[in-house]
């Protein structure tokens, strides 16, 4: 099939190559020019294990092409997908601005029926504002051709961006139309064999599955916070309740770890357009807010056990904290709503240094926080924390789960680890002479 996909981004890219994959002849389209440019040298723009060959082979093969001219991508295309930002706006709603410029370049250059796609996450009702907006373009053009708009949400994780779009737990697709179905069908076949992977149902719940299924793992993290908070609270070990209830199948183990909080380019911005287009219809959504609430909690509870550990010591003015980890999570270079950043904010704030190291998302890091003189990138794992009053983990990473402690103990001013990811033993890291702090566990030291 011909398909063309409208912003490559981590969903866009991904997509696009994994379609390619499959022997589809994909067009990817991205409004900048050095994106598209790195592209074409074989190169990817953002980190995603496993992408840069499948791009580079895919590219190679002429199944991938990349350009910044829609109607190029457009003309020759089946399917065209719309997959550009959906950011949040101040009030929380979702910020359509470039949904709905994609639709209308679409409605100014189609000249042949198509079946558009928002796999975008957008609130109920996009697709058919898409359609207007097509609709108007082709009227002014005096064109009256058959297009569908249909929605097809997307899952993927980044980090495991390229095998859960391979091998998907479900791939949800919203239409009204028996041809788009059947298209869609075509089009999924090699990826969710088992003919229950493919869900269709009507476009906006889809669109509304999508809101769901973050809004019900945001409602995990943040509950299992909430019960770490309760736990330190009453001496529990949060690490034990988790194994104890994750035990239940109707529970179950997963994503009920306690943390420095969710971020990232979806969670946050999704629970609060749901909760934005909740409002906006009279629905109360008490749940999500408190799941919301508890998250910006969250995400400054690493750094209020940092702040309040030394103000016995006279406060953190002049301290240095090592930091291990900027990126949201592990695996990406993604620091969109990172809890790194919250946490680096309210520090600095009250005049604490941070030295950072983060193997992949330095760079962006750089960028993000050039103007705060605060605030220093180090490139190795060890060196950051050389002159440090205490180390903060706050990313997942491989790499962190089992460090030299000799190493690190030798390398800081003092033996103090503030965990934001529970990484580590506290009985080992005390009987080895550290002070240690973690999520819904006691301290130690
Ligand atoms: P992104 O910011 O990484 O990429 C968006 C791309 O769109 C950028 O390269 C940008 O230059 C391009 N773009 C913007 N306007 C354009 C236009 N008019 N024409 C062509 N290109 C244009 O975004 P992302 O993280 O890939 O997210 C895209 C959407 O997918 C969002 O709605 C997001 O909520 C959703 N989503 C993201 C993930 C994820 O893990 N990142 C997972 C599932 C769903």
């Amino acid at each position: 099939m011909n398909i063309c996909i409208v912003g490559t981004g981590y969903v866009g890219l991904v997509s696009a190559a994994c379609f390619a994959e499959m022997g589809n002849h994909v067009w990817c389209v991205d409004v900048n020019p050095d994106v598209v440019e790195t592209l074409k040298q074989g190169k990817i723009h953002i980190f995603e294990p496993g992408l840069e060959d499948m791009v580079k082979r895919n590219f190679e093969d002429e199944r991938l092409f990349f350009t910044t001219d829609l109607k190029e991508g457009l003309d020759k295309a089946k399917f065209v997908f719309i997959t550009v930002g959906t950011p949040c706006n101040a009030d929380g709603s979702c910020d359509l601005r470039y949904v709905e410029a994609v639709a209308r370049e679409i409605g100014q250059f189609m000249t042949e029926p198509k079946i558009v796609v928002d796999k975008s996450t957008v609130p109920v009702g996009t697709a058919d504002k898409v359609r207007t907006i097509i609709k108007q373009e082709l009227d002014k053009r005096g064109l009256d051709i058959e297009f569908d708009v249909a929605s097809n949400p997307e899952f993927l994780k980044e980090g495991d961006a390229v095998s859960d779009f391979m091998k998907p737990d479900r791939v949800v697709v919203g239409t009204e139309k028996e041809s788009t179905y059947k298209e869609f069908e075509t089009l999924y076949a090699p990826y969710a064999r088992s003919r229950d992977k493919l869900i269709f149902m009507g476009t906006r719940s889809a669109e509304m599955t999508k809101y769901a299924a973050n809004c019900m793992l945001a409602t995990k993290i943040s509950f299992i916070n909430e019960m770490a908070g309760i736990c330190e609270k009453v001496g529990a070990n949060v690490r034990e309740v988790r194994l104890g209830i994750g035990s239940d199948h109707r529970i179950g183990y997963y994503f009920i770890y306690p943390g420095v909080g969710y971020g990232g380019s979806c969670f946050p911005k999704d629970v609060k357009a749901l909760i934005n287009t909740a409002r906006e219809v009279g629905a109360k959504p008490e749940l999500i807010e408190a799941v919301d609430s508890v998250n910006n909690r969250q995400k400054k509870m690493l750094s209020r056990k940092i702040l309040d550990y030394f103000e016995a010591q006279g406060g953190v003015r002049g301290k240095t904290l090592a930091m291990w980890g900027l990126a949201f999570k592990a695996n990406t270079d993604d620091m969109r709503e990172s809890s790194a950043l919250s946490i680096i904010s309210e520090l600095t704030a009250a005049g604490m240094k941070i030295r950072a190291f983060d193997p992949v998302a330095h760079v962006k890091a750089e960028e993000i926080l050039r103007d705060n003189d605060l605030v220093e990138i180090v490139h190795s794992q060890y060196e950051v924390l050389e002159g440090a009053n205490a180390l903060a983990v706050v990313t997942d990473w491989n790499q962190f789960r089992n460090p030299d402690f000799e190493k690190v103990k030798a390398s800081m001013l003092a033996p103090i680890i503030f965990d934001g990811r529970n990484l580590y033993d506290p009985a080992y890291l005390g009987s080895n002479g550290y002070a240690y702090f973690s999520v819904g566990r006691r301290p130690v030291g």
